[in-house]
């Protein structure tokens, strides 16, 4: 028997014992079954366990208790990473366990910004293997590497081509820990059962030249396939999975904006599959704006709106916004759009510019001349909203900031680069320079501000507020496709969730410590909406909540029973 079988009967029927086949020491050393310490007397005999762990049968609690003595004791974040990392390998329910009840201090060290420093060094901090691999020299072979995975129920692959690590760029194989990362924030703040998840590298080479030059680099040694190779890679990868595990929900995650748009373009409406850089941050971002009109008593449809950076994350959210827009006010999307003006790295995105447009960008591109900087353009444009995805640190400087001042009472700042580093203002900068007037969000954690003796709490615009709700609502109900509906029913869904306190304090989003229950609820939205737009492949259930509460996983312990062989 596999073990995904045994992990089914445990799913189908919680309160059944589990039957394992394994025996001993492969116990151990399965992540997905071992519980170290806590088998009981029964189970050690039973499974040929008595001798190989301490005689004292230990409860849960009591492991969490000694994983946080000595994750206290480290004081290096990169320590941290690393010592969390060892623990998901050896035992993954206690993993889970520590990490969903430590979830705001733990997430910065899975996720950004410390997972960024440790896709850097991957290859010299290595350990134990993870996912899967799939190079270049594995074309025409990715269908059977599929089956030396062991699981034969995959719900979710978060993949990447390590080309656009976080705001770190070119970090090939590297990239790794992203897939690694976003996965354990599925179940952690999802409800994802681990074994039901598969990270993916596809290493298609990489131009980072430091990496190629490091001997301790572990991908392929060559500079990045031409399209029509990187193309064909991706397409036998899409297949190849679809045959494998036909239900699975691929997640494309951190891919660069020449091949980010066009993947998605070519199988969003085929195959069950998204962009979080695009259509997560969208979400995420507009249910902060909705949370700022709701603190400002405004419509959307008002606002003049600035996005610096104008890559996947700002077209993403442009796009998400527009559709935001056309819902609530009945605008056209052409009308929409005219309310966004978008920068580069050349200045304003306009439509006779130096440079031919990269084609995202051309329903943004302005009919205006050419500005250079960012304070002429907000000079010009007299914007209500500025919204920073450059990935360029401190641009959004005090003159930037107070300008924003002259055009709104209450000028909404959303600096969404990330890691903090590159964060274009810090929250205390933004509510010192506008006196606490600004209504202010990040992409990467900042701490409450004090002001004048008022506490201000910075949003913080977490993809991880959409993404695991989409995923376990799309992938529950087996939907065909993941539609821009569902992102919008998602965003809307977690702006309702905002309490009027959380309103008070300034901030736009819900707390991050109720990510189940904001996980849960946007899961039963999305499944709504794939029934309401005949898009669901199971029957509908009575009772939809119930039935995403009933199939999300808790990090506890089954009791196993020795399967007769
Ligand atoms: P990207 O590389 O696709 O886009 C970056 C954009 O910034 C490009 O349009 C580039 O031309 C522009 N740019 C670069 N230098 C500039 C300059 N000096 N002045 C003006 N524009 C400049 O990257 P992306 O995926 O769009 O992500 C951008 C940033 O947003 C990253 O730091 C990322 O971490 C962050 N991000 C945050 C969230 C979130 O908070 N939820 C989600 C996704 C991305």
């Amino acid at each position: 028997m596999s073990i995904v079988k045994r992990r089914r009967y445990q799913i189908e029927s919680k309160d059944e014992p589990l039957q394992v086949v394994v025996r001993g020491t492969d116990i151990l050393n399965e992540p997905l079954l071992n519980k170290g310490t806590a088998f009981s007397l029964e189970e050690r005999d039973e499974l040929e366990l008595r001798g190989l762990v301490p005689p004292k049968v230990v409860e849960l609690e009591e492991q969490v208790t000694r994983v946080l003595e000595n994750y206290k004791r480290k004081t290096d974040t990169m320590e941290k990473f690393i010592f969390l990392t060892s623990l998901h390998d050896r035992n993954e329910t206690l993993y889970y366990k520590v990490l969903m009840e430590n979830l705001m201090e733990m997430t910065p060290i899975v996720y950004t910004p410390v997972v960024g420093a440790a896709c850097q060094q991957f290859g010299h901090i290595y350990r134990k293997n993870r996912g899967m691999y799939i190079s270049l020299h594995d074309k025409g072979h990715i269908r059977e590497m599929f089956d030396n995975w062991k699981q034969d129920e995959v719900d979710i692959i978060v993949i990447s081509d390590g080309s656009r690590i976080l705001g770190l760029g070119d970090l090939g194989a590297n990239g790794m820990g992203i897939p690694i990362g976003k996965l354990a924030l599925y179940v952690a703040g999802g409800g994802i059962f681990p074994c039901k998840t598969l990270p993916i590298l596809l290493d298609t080479g990489t131009n980072n030249q430091e990496l190629l030059d490091d001997p301790l680099y572990l991908g392929i040694h060559q500079k990045r396939a031409e399209d029509d190779e990187y193309y064909e890679l991706v397409d036998e990868f899409v297949k190849a999975a679809l045959d494998r595990w036909p239900k699975v929900l691929i997640q494309w995650e951190d891919f660069t904006n020449n091949h980010a748009f066009p993947i998605l373009n070519k199988y969003r409406d085929d195959v069950l599959c998204f962009n979080d850089d695009i259509q997560g941050t969208g979400a995420v971002v507009l249910s902060g704006l909705l949370g700022g009109m709701r603190m400002k008593g405004e419509k959307l449809a008002d606002q003049r709106i600035i996005f610096y950076g104008a890559g996947s994350a700002a077209v993403g959210i442009a796009d998400t916004i527009v559709a935001g827009i056309v819902e609530e006010s009945g605008m056209s999307d052409v009308e929409a759009r005219k309310l966004f003006w978008l920068i580069d790295s050349q200045g304003l995105v306009v439509k006779n510019g130096p440079r031919p447009l990269h084609v995202h960008k051309i329903p943004y591109a302005r009919d205006e001349a050419l500005i250079d900087n960012l304070m002429d353009v907000i000079k010009s444009v007299k914007p209500t909203i500025l919204v920073g995805v450059s990935g360029q640190g401190q641009t959004f400087t005090e003159e930037i900031i107070k300008e924003m001042l002259e055009y709104a009472k209450q000028p909404i700042i959303f600096a969404l680069s990330n890691p903090t580093t590159k964060s274009e203002c810090t929250a205390e900068q933004a509510y010192k320079w506008t006196k606490g007037k600004v209504i202010f969000a990040s992409g990467s954690p900042f701490d409450p501000v004090r002001l004048k003796g008022k506490i201000y709490v910075p949003g913080q615009g977490n993809n991880m507020f959409i993404f695991p709700g989409v995923g376990l609502g799309a992938s529950l109900c087996q939907a065909s496709k993941v539609t821009d509906a569902m992102f919008y029913t998602a965003a809307m869904t977690l702006a309702e969730m905002v309490t009027e306190e959380e309103l008070a304090l300034g901030t736009v989003y819900p707390d991050l410590r109720k990510i189940r229950k904001i996980s849960a609820t946007i899961a039963t939205a999305v499944i709504k909406v794939a029934f309401e737009s005949g898009l669901a492949g199971i029957e509908e259930p009575e009772d939809i909540r119930k039935f995403v509460k009933d199939k999300m996983y808790q990090p506890t312990y089954p009791r196993y029973v020795a399967a007769t062989l």
